[in-house]
């Protein structure tokens, strides 16, 4: 501004500073001013060397003409002659004095246009000029027959000289101030006319400028103004084009920024907006972080809180100063160090995790936190922080021990419970299994296949007592890893004496049952189970305890084991006691039942369901069964001779020998009375008669005590059948032995007789 004011001052007071013309005019001055100068200079100085030059050549001229004049008029002391001379050159107007002197230096004659004209002698001796600025002196000697004859002084007037230059400087002036005033004109003249056609271009200019862009400017010339005006309305044209598609480019872009503008503004509104949303929704967040029931944390990168909500700085109880500033280490055990120092390494990884963190408060209380941590990065991804929540579980904790505590002891009373019912259930199974037991194989069998199950961590040994014996006799085992005895007296074993279990929980201090002390001695718990029912004895389970436990055991671990397993070892043993005893009364039951008191023969009920079975199984298979019936001959004379208890003897003795004549495969009973029965499966009928034969043959040679007497003479008769040639069943064939019986009575007895 200040810039734009001083310049169109200076132009005003300048106004060749916006005219080329006088731009010109001015770069001329110099130019015209030195040419003039350099005339009004130079011209007057070289017209006065040119006139003095001109005096010096006229002077030296007359000097010499009148030298040569006077020197013979000097040398004759001519006097007239001489001033004839000196008034001849005296006519010349520029001389202005003439003395001669003698060679002594006395003047001898004169002409001086001044009176007071006086010259020292000393000065003529010199040959040459003097000026001083009214006269220019000229001396020379007069030399006559090459002898100074005398001397010369002559005078010439500068004044007309000096006249003469200051006309001629006057003159110069005047034409140098010409030359300077025309030259100055002559270059305005030219100046404003090589200028016409910029001026008119600087017109054209100046109204395109204001905005007229139809002008163009009129310059026609060939030079360079003309090519340059040519260019300048082509580029006005280009520029109209230009200015055109501007201003349509102009139109569309105002119009856009309008609607940028306005886009612009809805977007601020918008930023606004959601800048206030933001405001309030982080208000609000800091607000619910501040006062949120969890612990809120953020901590550097050495540990130092840099932010910690109320909750916080409650769970560290800072509640006056607060948790920020201070560091989380100073709370923590050195074990606890350790594990955020990983943990913030693992930060530093970008991981996410939540763990339990113990803290220890200023007075030395502890707290258990459960830390959900999460790392922040920078917009470089550079880690600076860990923000953490924090939750004081530390009633949870102690609540989780004794929940714990409780689920464990739980557990182990369910495991308990369940082993118990599985114990039980097996026990129930094993009691089912062991009521269809038909032997006392099977009944072996059972309870060594459900002791493996109940006991499979143990060795059992299984003894049983054969009838009426007092010994007992191993009849099976498992798990055994030491040598056990075959054969035990029933007063080799506490249990048996005291008639109820013994438990030799640690075998190296407590009395150990004698039959264990042949073999290796125990170092686990031993148990003796009695099966004792009734006060009778039928057997003893020998359980060695832990045998897969290859430590030994601690007193405490031996109570805590053998608390339970005492009731399932005395269970156990009580369900096979119950088994065997069962069994072997229901056997002793079953044998009453199909048995003949008298003989212990199979009694004829029995026959008839064997016999009915056998037939089945030799239809089945093809094969024949041969029955043989046999009646004491005349049985009743015994009877009546003897009594009835000798012929039970009879009746026993017989029984026995047809019992020793036959197989073991082969079934014996008493049909009734004195009559006799024996099934032989398999066997043909000859192979049966000839059997029949042979008890019969034993039979005649018995010899039966009966108090001092001996009965002898005793005969039997047989029948003999075969099915399925005398019978397609029992009572057939039944029916055809007798029938034949009846035959070998009928033909004198003491014989057999084939069925027909
Ligand atoms: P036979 O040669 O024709 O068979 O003549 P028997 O005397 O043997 O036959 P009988 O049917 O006439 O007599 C059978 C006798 O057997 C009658 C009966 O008193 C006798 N008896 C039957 N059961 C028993 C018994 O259990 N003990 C005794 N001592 N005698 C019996
Ligand atoms: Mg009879
Ligand atoms: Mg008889």
């Amino acid at each position: 501004m200040t810039k734009t004011i001083s310049s169109s001052l200076l132009n005003r007071l300048f106004p060749w500073r916006t005219k080329i013309v006088f731009k010109f005019m001015l770069i001329s001055i110099p130019f015209l001013a030195l040419i003039s100068l350099s005339l009004f200079i130079l011209a007057p100085y070289w017209y006065k060397q040119n006139s003095l030059r001109a005096l010096e050549d006229k002077s030296r001229s007359l000097g010499t003409i009148a030298a040569y004049s006077l020197a013979p008029a000097i040398v004759f002391e001519d006097s007239q002659g001489m001033n004839e001379i000196i008034s001849s050159l005296s006519q010349s107007p520029e001389v202005d004095y003439i003395l001669v002197f003698n060679s002594q230096g006395q003047e001898i004659a004169r002409f001086t246009r001044s009176d007071n004209l006086t010259i020292n002698p000393e000065e003529i001796r010199q040959t040459g000029h003097l000026y001083d600025n009214q006269v220019w002196n000229y001396y020379a000697p007069i030399n006559h027959q090459d002898q100074i004859a005398g001397y010369l002084a002559m005078g010439f007037s500068l004044t007309e000289v000096y006249r003469q230059i200051e006309y001629i400087r006057q003159l110069i002036t005047l034409v140098s101030v010409l030359i300077f005033g025309l030259g100055l004109f002559l270059i305005y003249i030219m100046s404003y006319l090589t200028t016409r056609p910029l001026r008119r271009m600087t017109k054209t200019v100046q109204e395109i400028s204001s905005g007229d862009l139809s002008k163009r400017t009129e310059v026609t010339s060939n030079d360079e103004v003309g090519t340059l005006a040519k260019s300048f309305n082509l580029m006005v044209d280009r520029l109209h084009q230009t200015l055109s598609s501007l201003q349509e480019a102009r139109g569309n872009l105002e119009k856009k920024v309008e609607e940028r503008t306005t886009e612009l503004k809805q977007q601020i509104e918008e930023k606004e907006r959601i800048s206030l949303k933001l405001k309030e929704s982080e208000e609000l967040f800091r607000s619910m972080v501040e006062n949120l029931g969890e612990a809120v944390v953020i901590v550097d990168a050495d540990e130092n809180f840099i932010f910690a909500n109320q909750a916080a700085n409650q769970i560290f109880e800072e509640f006056e100063t607060g948790l920020t500033g201070k560091n989380l280490k100073d709370y923590l055990p050195s074990d606890q160090q350790q594990l955020v120092e990983w943990q913030t390494a693992r930060r530093k990884g970008g991981l996410i995790d939540v763990y339990e963190l113990e803290i220890t408060l200023k007075d030395g209380r502890k707290k258990t936190l459960l830390v959900n941590a999460v790392p922040q990065f920078d917009r470089a991804g550079n880690y600076v922080s860990t923000l953490a929540v924090m939750t004081d579980i530390t009633g949870k904790k102690k609540e989780e021990a004794i929940l714990a505590e409780a689920k464990a002891s739980l557990e182990k009373a369910y495991a308990e419970l369940k082993k118990n019912n599985e114990e039980a259930s097996l026990l129930v199974e094993m009691g089912d299994a062991l009521q269809l037991a038909s032997s006392e194989e099977e009944i072996i069998n059972i309870v060594i296949n459900f002791a493996r199950q109940l006991l499979p961590k143990d060795a059992v040994l299984f003894y049983l007592r054969p009838d009426k014996e007092n010994f007992m006799q191993l009849c099976s085992s498992f798990n055994l890893k030491q040598p056990a005895e075959e054969f035990i007296n029933l007063t080799d074993c506490w249990a048996i004496r005291k008639s109820s279990p013994y438990f030799m929980l640690d075998p190296a201090s407590e009395l150990v049952c004698p039959h264990l002390k042949t073999s290796r001695p125990p170092d686990k718990p031993v148990a003796c189970l009695p099966l004792s029912s009734f006060g009778e004895n039928l057997g003893l389970l020998v359980v060695f305890c832990c045998q897969e436990e290859s430590k030994k055991l601690a007193g405490q671990e031996i109570e805590n084991l053998m608390a339970s397993k005492k009731r399932l070892l005395v269970t156990f043993s009580q369900r096979v006691t119950m088994a065997l005893s069962n069994f072997r009364l229901r056997q002793s039951l079953q044998e009453q039942s199909i048995r003949d008191p008298l003989t212990g023969l199979y009694n004829r009920r029995y026959l008839e369901e064997t016999l009915e079975r056998e037939l089945l199984r030799a239809k089945r298979a093809g094969n024949p069964v041969s029955v043989i019936m046999l009646d004491i001959d005349h049985f009743k004379k015994f009877n009546d001779t003897y009594g009835h208890e000798a012929g039970d003897l009879i009746l026993q003795a017989v029984a026995r020998t047809v019992q020793k004549s036959v197989r073991a495969e082969d079934i014996v009973c008493r049909y009734g009375g004195e009559e006799f029965t024996v099934i032989l499966p398999g066997l043909e009928l000859k192979k049966a008669v000839n059997r029949a034969e042979l008890i019969l043959d034993a039979v005649r040679h018995l010899e039966i005590k009966y108090g001092d007497s001996v009965l002898k003479s005793l005969t039997i008769s047989a029948g003999v059948a075969v099915f399925p040639d005398h019978g397609k069943n029992w009572p057939e064939l039944f029916q055809a032995a007798d029938a034949a019986l009846l035959q070998a009575k009928s033909q004198g007895r003491n014989r057999v007789v084939t069925a027909n």
